[in-house]
């Protein structure tokens, strides 16, 4: 068996191996960023870009991010415009994004319940349902009594909990992009974006292969990056690659009904990772393709080195 799979991962990895569309619901987590906004002069430059692009997107908000500044006003604006974008899906990401985990049933239950209270009479004034949940850190709980219990618990809320399967590492890369602007590096800012958006293009290959190597079929992918300076300068390019890769961009209503999203899940812990590696069972198989997963060395020690200067 263990045979079989590699020699179907490796012959699908091959970049040209893909004669059908491939398709991608882009979501995009820790909504509003009201740091950004503030240094901004109060515009939110991602979801102008946003709105020029003429895609589906998803959001999932943290309410409690509204108080991180004094201008709470202002930011209850800015969610409200997020909220009421045609094109925007919006989702619950709990109100302080806490590792369920770690805090346990009873804190986290309460931390999805006061994450949805502006989202929700916003979302009805929009003429939009809330719907979906994302886990911060799509941590799902500690073992799969406690995944279990909250999984009722948002059925219950008529949530759906909302998976994903590519994503990038963007928020390493925000730090270093920040860090070079800061510094008055605007050659060094552009390479690291210029290298988020290859590296995030890597990333899509893997999973598309992967995918199809997991499922038998090509998987309807979800990308989950966050509202960040980064990708409000190279979320558009990024995009744009997708594009000439001929990818279709959808929904994430319509990402879900892959049926893929309802292929059981074969892992009850807590790390974060996508969701192709939950449905693999074998744990040594999904061991290895991890280690398979595209690396970026020199990024990771650029952002070592960094946390390391800030201490
Ligand atoms: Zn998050």
């Amino acid at each position: 068996m263990r045979r079989v799979f590699y020699s179907l991962l490796f012959a699908v990895l091959g970049p040209a191996a893909f004669a059908q569309q491939r398709s991608v619901s882009i979501t995009i987590d820790d909504v509003p960023n009201v740091r950004l906004y503030e240094a901004s002069g109060y515009s939110s430059g991602l979801l102008q870009k946003l709105d020029s692009l003429n895609l589906p997107v998803a959001i999932f908000i943290n309410e409690g991010r509204l108080k991180e500044n004094k201008a709470f006003d202002k930011n209850k604006a800015l969610l409200r415009n997020w909220v009421s974008r045609e094109y925007i899906t919006v989702g619950n990401h709990s109100y302080s994004h806490p590792n369920y985990g770690e805090v346990g049933l009873e804190a986290f239950k309460d931390e999805v319940l006061k994450g949805e209270e502006l989202t929700r009479k916003m979302a009805r004034n929009a003429g939009k349902k809330l719907e979906y949940f994302r886990f911060p850190f799509n941590a799902m709980g500690k073992d799969s009594s406690e995944q279990v219990r909250m999984q009722q618990f948002l059925t219950a809320h008529h949530y759906i909990s909302t998976p994903f399967t590519v994503e990038s590492e963007d928020w390493i890369y925000t730090q270093l992009y920040e860090k070079a602007l800061k510094e008055g590096k605007p050659d060094e800012a552009r390479a690291i974006g210029n290298r988020y958006v290859d590296r995030s293009l890597m990333h899509f290959n893997y999973f598309d292969s992967l995918a199809t190597a997991v499922t038998g079929r090509p998987v309807k992918q979800i990308y989950l990056c966050h509202d960040n300076r980064l990708n409000t300068d190279f979320l558009p390019v990024l995009i744009q690659k997708l594009k000439e890769k001929e990818y279709r961009f959808i929904s994430l209503t319509e990402a879900m009904k892959d049926p893929a999203y309802s292929l059981p899940v074969y892992y009850y812990g807590n790390a974060g990772f996508s969701w192709v590696y939950r449905w693999m069972k074998d744990t040594g198989q999904r061991r290895s393709a991890m280690r398979a997963e595209p690396g970026d060395a020199e990024t990771q020690r650029a952002f070592e080195a960094m946390t390391k200067d800030n201490k």
